[in-house]
């Protein structure tokens, strides 16, 4: 039984009003045993010394009992029970009445009434005991032959030891609670810093997550753009790579969510305020969320009041995804009839405006019940008819505790089955108060359009410096079709050593790179002595653009930043930016000929109209020389179509004025042109055979597993040309009228597999020396047996790391 109550006791956490009670039970129950002893001692009356028998049975039976079948709860209100309404009043007339030892048991009682009971419980048995005192004060004042009264030594003695006894009891409960207290609040400490550095850890955990599981997703979205973007890819390819899509960014919103919800938890989002215009915003949300209206055949209704100042100063991030998040959810659940974005301002003084964004739809509204709810986290309402509809139920949330922290406030009004329309107020600073006028957006834009490359750049250089090559391929084929050459550097410090050799119209960099990062990389092409690049736009690409990063960038010098993963559209549009608008063309515009419709195609023509510049400038500026006109307009209109097929826009318009010039005899307008036109025709060359002029060595690459044969083309594009085939037999092809210095071949192949490429290649003459390495994933030297009794040059596992496999390389071309 001792044991039981200890373990009660030091239970931290049984409630504090069950241990008090076994406390104040136990020294209650040494009371009224010292009492009946006192009694005996001085010589109580038989009634008085018989009911303190009765009483302490009683009282130490259902205590004991209770603790014993674990029923402290029923002890409680008995105990109680006995006290007030058998206890105090027997005691009362049998020690003395008021002149005894009971009003300070009465006292007692209080205090055990408070200590142990609750709630409307102890209101009654609080109310009792009053009414018990004062029936018990009346009758005994007027009815005084009732009350035992005590000798003069008997009320001494009792009402001493009462007190006595009490008084411990008090004390060593008063005691008993400051312990418990210091302990509770020991506990409570401790406690909070667990938490505090199990929530430290949790947020490490949540970021360092996030960026491990975007990298993987910005390689599987990009390379599945890719993809989505051949023209040659049959439907059914499109459809599982749409799904690919969906789910990719699916996954990717919820990373998001889960990242930006555990940062507002832990205090660490920050609100950054920038200038910014709120014509891009609008324009921008519209392009954004205007293919998934279209594509569910919704209208959409984009309106701005005309006096909204130009120029605002906000967090433009956090608006953007405020809005962007109303809208997607106003698509999501909408399947008829219209989305509409509305935009005002209210002043609210003369350099502040509230910002009030409204976002409505006519879907399938929200119930009146459960709007209450809609903005706690994990909270999706009307499940059964949403079932259907992706989610995760933290979009609100998020938006809810943003405004929150730009001070602002969303409402949300709703017509179950009709529609919603949800408003956000923002208070913002005007940083240019001209009124925004007349805007329009478009917000029909065909399939078509969106797909397609924003524009083509035939001449436009750009250099990608990451240190993960699958980045660095996706990136590149994202822009394969624009005409663009690409460069690309895996570290900070080759990025430098291209940055010498070559001039770039704007280079992409990586934000975290081991050795050299982007920020401190970018700070040495700034400061690069005989640096071809010192001032030319760097773009920062990063896995996570918050607040703080942001500002980060800005002030390190960045030109802009792109959250990775990049989709191909945000990357041309960063790119348009930077771009000289002379190197820029219209896409759609260059005439590509039939024949020239795979990329490989086009680049060989490209190749060959790069190729031919050095001599056809030549013969212009002789023909300019000499003054013959007649020459000078033929070669000049052949100029204006071939520019025109790969993509020169500005070359070919030039060239079709000079024509007209030429046709006309107006010398004065070729002599003013001619230079320039020259200029941009010459530096167009660089898109020729490689800078140093050395015509490169050229490797195949034939593996079913394009993946792989991207990866080896990033690593060995600056040594040698790479020629990458998925089908064997379109490679031996292809060697019909090409040449390669080295065949890199897949040994497990479908169709037709390695050693039978390896048989035909070395049946003709013609292929018969091209040194052949087999690729295979085997990793034992007993399975590399069967391969290398074919007899080829080499065998490289795929295994191998960069730096071997380029060693193995150079060595075979060399
Ligand atoms: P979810 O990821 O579920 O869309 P949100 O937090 O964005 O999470 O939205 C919470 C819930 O609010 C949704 O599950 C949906 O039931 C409801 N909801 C939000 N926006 C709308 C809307 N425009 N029309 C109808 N219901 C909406």
């Amino acid at each position: 039984m001792i044991k039981k109550i200890r373990s009660y006791l030091d239970d931290p956490d049984l409630d504090v009003q069950y241990k008090s009670f076994i406390l104040l039970s136990i020294i209650a129950l040494i009371g009224l045993f010292l009492g009946l002893v006192g009694g005996i001692v001085i010589n109580q009356s038989i009634l008085a010394n018989l009911s303190l028998v009765v009483e302490f049975s009683l009282f130490a039976g259902i205590f004991f009992y209770s603790v014993w079948l674990n029923k402290l709860r029923f002890a409680m209100v008995f105990i109680s029970t006995f006290l007030v309404f058998v206890f105090l009043p027997i005691s009362f007339f049998t020690s003395g009445g008021a002149a005894g030892g009971t009003p300070v048991w009465f006292m007692f009682a209080t205090l055990y009434i408070l200590m142990v009971l609750s709630g409307k419980t102890k209101a009654f048995y609080l109310a009792a005991e009053s009414l018990i005192i004062v029936v018990c004060w009346v009758v005994g004042f007027y009815h005084p032959e009732l009350i035992i009264e005590f000798t003069r030594p008997e009320a001494f003695i009792d009402s001493m030891l009462t007190l006595f006894i009490v008084g411990t009891v008090m004390a060593i409960l008063i005691n008993y609670q400051t312990v418990l207290f210091r302990r509770e609040n020991e506990r409570v400490r401790r406690q909070k810093t667990q938490i505090e550095s199990l929530n430290r850890s949790q947020n490490l955990f949540f970021s360092a997550m996030s960026h491990e599981i975007r990298t993987p997703i910005n390689s599987i979205l990009g390379l599945n753009e890719v993809i989505l973007r051949q023209e040659d890819a049959s439907d059914e390819i499109i459809k599982d790579a749409a799904s690919i899509q969906s789910a990719g960014r699916l996954l990717l919103s919820l990373i998001n969510d889960l990242l930006d919800i555990s940062k507002i938890e832990a205090g660490k989002m920050d609100i950054v305020p920038v200038d910014y215009e709120i014509a891009d915003i609008i324009s921008d949300i519209a392009g954004m969320v205007s293919p998934r209206v279209n594509e569910k055949g919704l209208a959409f209704n984009v309106s701005a009041a005309h006096d909204i100042p130009s120029v605002l100063f906000g967090d433009e991030v956090r608006i953007r995804q405020i809005v962007i998040n109303l809208l997607n959810n106003s698509v999501k659940y909408t399947h008829e009839g219209s989305v509409n974005l509305k935009v005002r301002s209210e002043n609210t003084g003369i350099d502040s405006i509230n910002l009030i964004i409204s976002v409505s739809d006519t879907g399938i509204g929200i119930r009146k019940e459960a709007l209450p709810d809609l903005f706690d986290a994990y909270r999706r309402v009307d499940q059964e008819k949403n079932r259907n509809i992706e989610g995760t139920g933290l979009g609100l949330s998020i938006v809810k505790q943003l405004i929150d922290l730009m001070g602002g406030e969303i409402t949300v009004d709703s017509i179950y089955g009709s529609g919603s329309t949800f408003t956000v107020c923002l208070p913002q600073k005007i940083s240019d108060p001209r009124p925004l006028g007349d805007f329009s957006v478009n917000t029909s834009l065909s399939l078509k359009e969106r797909d397609g490359h924003l524009f083509t750049a035939a001449g436009a250089n750009v250099l990608i410096v990451d240190d993960n090559e699958m980045n660095l391929a996706v990136e590149t084929r994202l822009l394969a079709g624009t005409g663009l050459v690409t460069d690309t550097a895996m570290s900070g410090a080759d990025a430098l050593k291209m940055t010498k050799k070559k001039h770039y119209d704007v280079i992409l960099m990586d934000h975290l790179m081991p050795v050299m990062s982007g920020i401190e990389c970018l700070s040495a092409i700034r400061s690069q002595e005989d640096g071809l690049n010192t001032d030319v736009p760097v773009v920062v690409l990063t896995a996570n653009a918050d607040g703080e990063n942001r500002e980060l960038y800005k002030k390190s010098g960045f030109d802009g930043y792109l959250v990775k993963p990049v989709t191909g559209k945000q990357l041309e549009e960063m790119l348009m930016k930077h771009i000289p608008a002379k190197k820029l063309g219209r896409p759609g515009t260059a005439v590509i000929p039939e024949d020239a419709g795979s990329g490989e195609s086009f680049k060989t023509i490209l190749r060959l109209f790069c190729r031919s510049i050095p001599q056809k400038s030549s013969e212009l500026e002789e023909f300019y020389a000499s003054k013959d006109w007649e020459n000078y307009t033929i070669k000049i209109h052949a100029l204006k179509s071939s520019a025109k097929i790969v993509g020169a826009h500005e070359l070919s318009e030039m060239a079709q004025k000079l024509e007209d010039a030429g046709k006309k005899g107006d010398a004065d307008y070729i002599r003013e042109h001619h230079e320039e036109m020259i200029r941009t025709y010459r530096e167009l060359a660089s898109m020729a055979a490689p800078p140093s002029g050395v015509q490169k060595k050229r490797v195949m690459v034939i593996d079913d597993d394009e993946l792989y044969s991207g990866i080896i083309r990033q690593w060995i594009k600056d040594m040698c040309s790479v020629e990458i085939f998925t089908d064997g037999m379109k490679g031996v092809e292809w060697l019909a009228e090409n040449r390669a210095d080295l065949i890199l071949l897949d040994y497990m192949m479908p169709k037709v597999n390695g050693p039978e490429i390896l048989e035909i290649l070395r049946s003709n003459p013609d292929t018969a020396s091209i040194p052949v390495y087999f690729l295979t994933g085997v990793e034992t030297k007993e399975s590399l047996a069967p391969i290398m009794s074919l007899k080829p040059q080499g065998c490289i596992l795929k295994s191998t790391s960069r730096g071997d496999l380029r060693k193995i390389i150079e060595d075979a071309l060399a």
